[in-house]
């Protein structure tokens, strides 16, 4: 028995489908990456798969294919429709199973119906998404029926290009379960009105894939078991279909939560890890096929608990998989403490899939770019000297070690992660910490030097004649020119943070960024975090999943906990604020804010601030915020004081995240950019 089967029995146990076997309980879940339609893009997903295989995941499913044109998220996405599309995915399975012939590939079916971002789209009924600027055309009965059948011809079409089955996605506000409830099937024919007709389009195109690809095929139905919507499906709805389906072929069900409409964040780092694995747990209870849950399960131990607690039979991990391609190897080989952790931050993942950027990872920028990105070994070992240890120092160091170079890392403070360290302090953030494990034992693991409690001076490095300098010193927060600046009122937001200050009980926060909202967040809340409690994050965002009313939500009053203090969020810009905030997470910061009583305000003119407090205009309206303190989150400057001595001296020198451009910096670019550079030298 290895280390894995000890320790996560419930995970490393395979999983039996009669007609074949999974060899263990993990699920690569499905993500679009934009790799599907990128140049060269079959062979690069190839790549990406078989990392993933390798990585010693059960199962991998896809990202969504559409069946027909008129399904596709977009104008020139990736189909599975003919003979060319075969061919392509080939490619793919091919290579996974060569790599990996124990790991099983899936493909996902998706119809983007009334989500399709092109004037083609289609749905029951002609009523446009908040979320696309196309309003879809109703389907007719033959459209229904014609669709059914691509449904059917686009599986037998995957088991033609050697997958070991597909995944029908009824979910998320998509075609399939945009027929399920009325807020989106009005129609009044048998498609339309009661459950039996609103589920019959579902429970017809499982009926006719399985009889498309016979018996010995895995067909996955994620089912939309809590949409998160007040017009969602009752629990009694969500049970019949699941029962309806595993009457007519279905192998798995797998279980999602919410739609892309809905308000409640089900991914973000504020929500807890596996928070919603409990309602797959009661569905499991009515139905005799295996069940899959997902969102929010980063660990082997979350995973194990989920399973050991009787909730699924099987896990999916998704972003997880971008972040650490071997997780599960990891796992099974007792090498824990190496996870490179997904911390659920959707910067380099769901922000770029919904602004069609190609996919990655921010904690692993190597993350569909298998094939342009390695860190060879290098045949030239140098001497190098990393100056910081936040992000960017900590991702170069341990790049260019790995490779063979000879690494000394200085860090001014007593930790290494840099700004990470400040970050981790704001409630929901907590994930941020796996990050500074990961890059703890990487240090190690790589040898590289440290040198902690040491600010490193221009001489001293010159001395030590190192053959590359790498300055990654980060930022300094940028002071405002505005009139009585210095007053004792106003303090930085690195000292409120680090609690060097103490804040009085009615606040301004000059700047609106990221982390002004941080900064607001931190001192507006009170209570637990609902990062680490579910019971706190079903209160704020308003879900009961004990009684499980329509959509999980309907008729449920959000409540929050909020600190006594009164907080302004001001900007300049007269757009509206939060609006530079993450594309998937950033309505989810403001509508906490809110919550929370902040108020938010944009077109302000700071004038000064005195004993009174700020003096403003806000919107051509003069006024002075009676406030005890003013915080300056005003962005920041590269902070590169050791760079004109080096340079002067001749020093290879190159600057790093936050010392090279501070604005726009995020961990993101801060990460990607030293991981390139690192290796390159
Ligand atoms: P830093 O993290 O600033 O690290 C620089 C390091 O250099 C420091 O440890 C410093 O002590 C050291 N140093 C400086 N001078 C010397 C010297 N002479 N000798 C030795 N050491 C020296 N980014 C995101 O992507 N997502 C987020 O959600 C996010 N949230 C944030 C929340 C907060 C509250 C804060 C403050 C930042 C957040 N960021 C976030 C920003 C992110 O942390 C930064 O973009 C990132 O840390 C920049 O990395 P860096 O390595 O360039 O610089
Ligand atoms: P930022 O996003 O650039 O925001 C700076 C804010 O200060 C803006 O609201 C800006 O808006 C204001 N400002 C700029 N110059 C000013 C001046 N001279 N006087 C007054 N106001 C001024 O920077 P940040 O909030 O410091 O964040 C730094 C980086 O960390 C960001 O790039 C962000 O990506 C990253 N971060 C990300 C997250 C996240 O959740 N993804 C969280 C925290 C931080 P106006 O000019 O309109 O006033
Ligand atoms: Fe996870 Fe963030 Fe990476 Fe996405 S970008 S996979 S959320 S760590």
């Amino acid at each position: 028995m290895n280390h894995g089967q000890q320790k996560y029995p419930h995970l490393f146990s395979p999983l039996d489908l009669g007609f074949t076997q999974l060899k263990n309980r993990a699920l690569m879940g499905s993500m679009h990456t934009m790799l599907e339609e990128a140049h060269d893009g079959f062979n690069k997903l190839a790549a990406y798969f078989v990392e993933r295989a390798k990585g010693g995941v059960g199962m991998i499913m896809t990202g969504g294919i559409a069946p027909n044109l008129e399904g596709s998220p977009f104008t020139g996405s990736a189909m599975m429709a003919n003979a060319t599309d075969v061919a392509n995915h080939r490619i793919v399975t091919d290579a996974v199973h060569n790599a990996a012939p124990d790991c099983k590939i899936c493909m996902q079916i998706l119809h983007n119906g009334r989500y399709a971002y092109h004037p083609d789209g289609v749905a029951p009924s002609s009523i446009k998404a908040r979320i696309s600027p196309f309003k879809p055309k109703e389907m007719t009965r033959e459209d229904i029926e014609r669709t059914i059948n691509e449904f059917a011809q686009c599986a037998a079409l995957a088991k033609e290009a050697g997958y070991d089955g597909i995944e029908i996605i009824g979910s998320a506000g998509y075609l399939i379960s945009e027929f399920l409830i009325e807020l989106t099937n009005q129609r009044t024919d048998e498609w339309g009105g009661s459950y039996d007709n609103r589920m019959r389009f579902p429970v017809e195109i499982v009926k006719r894939i399985r009889a498309a690809v016979g018996e010995d095929f895995i067909v996955v139905y994620r089912i939309a078991t809590m949409e998160l919507l007040p017009q969602g499906s009752s629990w009694e709805e969500v049970v019949q279909l699941g029962k309806a389906v595993e009457a007519v072929g279905a192998t798995i069900i797998s279980t999602h939560f919410t739609w892309h409409e809905a308000r409640v964040p089900t991914l973000a780092t504020m929500v807890p890890r596996a928070a919603f694995t409990q309602v797959t747990g009661r569905l499991r209870k009515e139905l005799s096929i295996p069940l899959i849950t997902s969102n929010r399960i980063n660990m082997p131990d979350v995973a194990e608990q989920v399973l050991a607690d009787g909730d699924a039979d099987i896990v999916s991990m998704a972003r997880p998989m971008l972040a650490d391609a071997e997780l599960i190897l990891k796992a099974e080989q007792g090498r824990e403490d190496e996870i490179n952790t997904c911390i659920a931050c959707n910067q380099a993942c769901m922000d770029h899939a919904f602004s069609g950027q190609l996919v990655s990872c921010l904690v692993n920028p190597r993350a569909c770019h298998e094939t342009e990105l390695n860190y060879l070994p290098t045949t030239n070992k140098k001497r190098i000297a990393v100056i910081g240890a936040g992000p960017a120092g900590l991702a170069y160091s341990t790049t260019a070690a790995q490779r063979g170079h000879n690494v000394t890392l200085y860090e001014a403070s007593d930790k290494v992660g840099g700004q990470f360290n400040i970050a981790k302090r704001i409630p929901g953030k907590e994930e941020f910490e796996e990050t500074l494990r990961y890059y703890r034992k990487q240090l190690e693991l790589t040898g590289v030097s440290v040198k902690l409690e040491h600010r490193v001076n221009a001489q001293e490095l010159l001395d030590e004649k190192f053959d590359e300098i790498i300055l990654a010193t980060g930022i300094q927060p940028r002071t405002p020119d505005i009139e009585g600046i210095e007053h004792n009122k106003v303090v930085s937001y690195l000292d409120t943070l680090q609690g060097n200050k103490p804040i009085g009980k009615k606040v301004a926060i000059i700047g609106a960024g990221g982390i002004g909202f941080d900064t607001a967040e931190y001192l507006a809340h009170a209570g637990v975090s609902s990062a680490t409690c579910k019971t706190t994050f079903a209160k704020e965002w308003g879900i009961d999943f004990d009684n499980h009313p329509r959509g999980g939500v309907a008729g449920v009053e959000s409540t929050v906990e909020t600190s006594d203090k009164e907080i302004y969020l001001l900007q300049r810009k007269t757009t509206s604020v939060g609006k530079t905030l993450g594309r998937t997470t950033g309505w989810t910061h403001r509508i906490m804010l809110e919550k929370r009583n902040v108020k938010m305000m944009n077109g302000c003119e700071y004038h000064k601030i005195d004993d009174q407090g700020l003096h403003v205009t806000i919107n051509g309206e003069a006024k002075i915020l009676d406030v005890d303190n003013v915080i300056i989150c005003a962005g920041q400057q590269p902070l590169r004081e050791l760079y004109d001595d080096l340079e002067k001296a001749g020093s290879n020198v190159t600057l790093v995240g936050g010392a090279d451009v501070a604005a726009e910096l995020d961990a993101k670019r801060a990460i990607k950019q030293a991981s390139e550079l690192a290796a390159a030298v």
